[in-house]
């Protein structure tokens, strides 16, 4: 989600702009003198465009330098943001104390919008063109406590956000893709064959979907599912063609197809690299995932012993996969696998709310801040989800994070928000 940051003056009337661009009234802190308002991003929509609103805040109570506080300011928005709302007071006009960030912010390449605020009435509206001079571009006269000129901002600030990203959100309508993969023998197709009395022919495909040939429809636990590659399993390719090159490549295929992939082990089996090169191709692809033990009829208490170890140590990095323990031959737990995938895609779509993320993200850091390191220690300033399918979350930070504290944010986020059988992205965007 696009960033925009709010950069000005106290008393130039920042908050009530936030309040406006929100479009709701918020108990949004005076801007005070010598206040110290935390940069708090807010959720905004204007034309079906979401995107973040950023009150870069007011000033370092301990600000001496007036200008060098503003010149800071305006230097973490420019960093952090995607387009810097420059707020002057219209009847003010700029001031030598804007100096320093105006010099800023004309050389940085983000766009910057200014915005002559407390244009009341018309004739201050007129006053507001002298602005021109700040070199800055167009003025925006606006009255955020009135609203005058609000709608013409929000049109500015939306030409102004970078390119729309697809929508993934809107996925179209029809059943979910399912990838059914793992190395030859632990069963897919036996597992397959539990669901084949159910299954459709590819051409009745449901309304306005298109289903690729080699897919099929598929009835998992009442819900319609479109399993990816089917053709793949039922050709036995890995004996067919005897390349594992060729099996890997299709693996891969039917992975990047689907939107979850169910992973089938052989349980009476170590697991081995080739298992472990397929749930990396599952990890690396960001697509959801289940693990299914299959053959479990096979496992007594001996091999179950050995098996906790293997599964301890091979698959530690994926702790948030949901795991089944099934038998395709004889049916266990077989019905468990639709209320899997659905969990997983459930977790893997997950949005949270911007305020939500950065409440929790505060006291996290509060609790437990950055270790300090060669006498610095970064602050994370805020957080926003950038997507989902699966959720990818941008931190935004005075210094790049250590990798340990950047694993401790990651896990303390999955033990808030769950995300179970989904991964997770998280990038770091560090001022400078
Ligand atoms: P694929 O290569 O992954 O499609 O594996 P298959 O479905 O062809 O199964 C390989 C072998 O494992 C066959 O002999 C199956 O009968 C056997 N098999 C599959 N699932 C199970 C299971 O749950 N329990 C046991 N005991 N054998 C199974």
């Amino acid at each position: 989600q696009p960033v925009v940051a709010v950069v000005g003056r106290p008393n130039v009337g920042k908050s009530t702009l936030v309040n406006r661009i929100i479009g709701r009234r918020q108990a949004v802190v005076e801007d005070v003198p010598g206040v110290t308002r935390d940069r708090v991003p807010y959720d905004a929509q204007w034309n079906g465009r979401a995107f973040t609103v950023v009150d870069t805040g007011g000033w370092e109570p301990d600000a001496k330098d007036r200008a060098a506080a503003i010149a800071a300011q305006a230097e973490t928005a420019v960093v952090t943001a995607d387009v810097v709302l420059f707020v002057v007071d219209a009847m003010v006009g700029s001031t030598d104390v804007d100096e320093a960030a105006v010099k800023m912010l004309r050389r940085s390449a983000k766009p910057v919008i200014l915005v002559a605020n407390k244009a009341d009435n018309t004739s201050i509206e007129m006053e507001a063109v002298s602005l021109w001079s700040l070199g800055l571009g167009e003025p925006f006269p606006v009255s955020a406590l009135h609203g005058r000129g609000s709608g013409d901002l929000l049109d500015a600030i939306l030409a102004a956000l970078p390119e729309a990203p697809a929508i993934v959100e809107n996925r179209p309508r029809g059943p979910r893709r399912v990838a059914l993969v793992g190395r030859p023998n632990v069963g897919k197709s036996s597992l397959l064959n539990r669901f084949s009395g159910e299954e459709r022919a590819v051409v009745d495909s449901v309304a306005g979907t298109t289903v690729d040939p080699v897919d099929s429809l598929v009835e998992i636990g009442g819900q319609t599912w479109q399993l990816v590659d089917t053709a793949g399993l039922r050709k036995r390719v890995g004996k067919a063609s005897g390349t594992e090159y060729y099996a890997s490549l299709r693996t891969a295929g039917a992975i990047e197809a689907a939107e979850v992939a169910v992973v089938l082990l052989d349980s009476s089996e170590p697991i081995s690299e080739q298992d472990q090169r397929i749930l990396s191709m599952v990890t690396e692809s960001g697509r959801a995932l289940v693990i299914a033990f299959n053959k479990w009829d096979l496992v007594d208490a001996d091999r179950r012993y050995y098996l906790d170890k293997e599964i301890d140590r091979e698959l530690r990095r994926i702790p948030w996969a949901i795991r089944l323990n099934l038998s395709a031959m004889t049916g266990r737990a077989v019905d468990k696998l639709a209320p899997a995938l659905n969990k997983a895609l459930a977790s893997w779509e997950t949005r949270v709310p911007t305020a939500h993320l950065n409440q929790w993200l505060t006291a996290l850091v509060q609790a437990t801040p950055h270790p300090v390191r060669g006498g610095r220690a970064p602050r994370i300033l805020f957080a926003t989800q950038a997507g989902v399918a699966p959720p990818r979350f941008v931190l935004f930070t005075t210094g790049p994070l250590d990798a340990g504290y950047q694993r401790f944010v990651e896990r303390k986020l999955r033990e808030e928000f769950g995300y179970e059988g989904s991964p997770i992205e998280i990038s770091v965007r560090p001022r400078k």
